[in-house]
């Protein structure tokens, strides 16, 4: 079932098109993930023996394994954890369940995990984790066989003080409760309980966090909130589009919605595109596309293409679905104030240079999508000491979080004169290096 798709570009697209590089600026993700990081890498002066350990994962760990299909038929599938980096703390991050999952697409985004949780100030290095699947094409049974089996294959390569998964694109609580069932299965009976921090993202009922569902796009929410008040505008009288609206998008639509007042007028997710200039209810929408698995059809809005969805005159636009969406072919519709990336990498470095001479701002990925990885962090806190928080305290500790990495990297952009990215990117840099500086090189 394995693929080797190059780059998925912007909009709906349909299986032919992801054969096409996005833009010809890389001939993958992972080297546009070294790219970003050899720019801070250069800003910051960090020595060449540094370079060359951060610019590849520790481990990369590809597993292949059969599954039985509800029908009686087997397929092979291919599952990989890229392991990028844990001098700061066990190895973090989600798992990704698609049909364009490549090795070069999980090592760029273990890496982006690293700098994530650095800039987070998270006890965790980085890593992530995919299967080569087609999600919406499998039964709950086949899902289910999947994930345990990944999970048996991976074996010790994960675990509560090591490698711990999360959801990601594709997957859910019920993938991480599959998986967390699994792994307690495989080791000692008095240990099974203090093993549930294994994963996080899971369900309430199986320990997991309230408030996990909603992070990334509440983390993604306050980030905008920061920015708008850094530019003296009032999220009430805004308008935004969103692209994807899975977990992460819907949530971000629905808290700008109902907690900041702004108004969606525009939204698409691998179903099509809908536009309403009066705006569209995020909340209604939410429940259409859980019950339909799309945007397509909801019949409050128009259907717009894919052009016109870029081309949608917003103060925000969040891209919350897929990387490579922004690219040098689009980013000049962009009619923006502001890209907040909540997807991970949605714009190419060539793209990025459009917005910026358009004026346009962008709130990087690994500053704006770290809600889900911050209430990780809660989650596998609260496993570890048996204790279960409130709603508001996870909230409250959530905006305080983003908010100190939001004015961190505003002052590395005011003190080495760069962009958001750049600045991002710079201040998780500098602890990972210290963290380094200190430990020094084994042996
Ligand atoms: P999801 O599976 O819940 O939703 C994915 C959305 O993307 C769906 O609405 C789908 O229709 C849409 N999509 C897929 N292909 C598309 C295409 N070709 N064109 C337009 N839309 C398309 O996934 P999610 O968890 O919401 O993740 C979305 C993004 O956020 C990913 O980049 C992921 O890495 C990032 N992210 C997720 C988390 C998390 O906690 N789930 C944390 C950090 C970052």
């Amino acid at each position: 079932m394995s693929t080797d798709t190059k780059t998925q570009p912007g909009g709906v697209t349909d299986a032919a098109d992801l054969d096409e590089p996005a833009s010809d600026e890389f001939e993958n993700l992972y080297e546009m993930a070294v790219a970003q990081f050899e720019r801070a890498a250069e800003m910051t002066n960090t020595r060449p023996s540094l370079r060359a350990i951060l610019s590849e994962p520790k481990n990369e760990i590809i597993v292949n394994f059969p599954v039985r299909l509800d029908d009686g038929e087997t397929i092979m599938c291919t599952g990989y954890r890229i392991q990028h980096n844990n001098i700061l703390g066990c190895y973090k991050g989600g798992l990704r369940f698609s049909p364009h999952v490549s090795l070069e697409e999980v090592k760029a985004l273990s890496a982006w995990m690293t700098w994530k949780c650095s800039l987070a100030d998270l006890p965790f290095g980085g890593a992530k984790g995919g299967i080569n699947i087609d999600p919406t094409k499998l039964s709950d049974g086949e899902l289910e066989r999947v994930t345990r089996r990944f999970t048996h294959a991976l074996g010790n390569n994960i675990g509560p003080d090591y490698d711990i998964p999360a959801p990601d694109m594709g997957t859910n609580a019920q993938t991480m409760v599959w998986m967390m069932d699994t792994y307690m299965n495989t080791i000692a009976y008095a240990h099974k309980n203090v093993a549930r921090h294994v994963v996080t993202g899971k369900s309430v009922s199986a320990g997991g966090s309230v408030g996990r569902d909603e992070a990334t796009g509440r983390g993604t929410v306050y980030n905008i909130a920061s920015w708008a008040v850094e530019n003296g505008l009032d999220l009430a009288h805004c308008t935004f589009s969103v692209q994807g609206y899975g977990n992460v998008g819907s949530f971000a639509a629905r808290i700008l919605q109902d907690e900041y007042g702004a108004t969606l007028v525009a939204v698409q997710d691998h179903t099509g595109g809908l536009g309403n200039g009066k705006g569209i209810d995020a909340e209604d929408l939410a429940a259409y596309v859980e019950k339909t698995g799309g945007v397509k059809g909801f019949g409050a809005a128009e259907e717009i293409t894919d052009e016109e969805f870029w081309k949608t005159k917003v103060d925000i636009v969040i891209p919350a679905a897929l990387e490579w969406q922004v690219t040098e072919d689009n980013a000049a519709w962009l009619d923006c104030r502001l890209v907040a990336e909540a997807a991970n990498g949605p714009t190419t470095p060539g793209a990025e240079k459009i917005l910026t001479e358009n004026g346009i701002e962008i709130i990087p990925d690994i500053l704006c999508n770290s809600g889900g990885v911050i209430v990780s962090f809660f989650e596998w806190t609260q496993n570890r000491r048996g204790e279960t928080w409130y709603l508001d305290e996870v909230r409250h500790k959530l905006k305080r979080r983003s908010a100190d990495a939001y004015d961190r990297t505003t002052r590395a952009m005011n003190k080495y004169e760069v962009g958001r990215r750049d600045g991002a990117m710079i201040v998780a840099l500098r602890r990972v290096v210290k963290a380094y500086d200190e430990r020094g090189i084994f042996p």
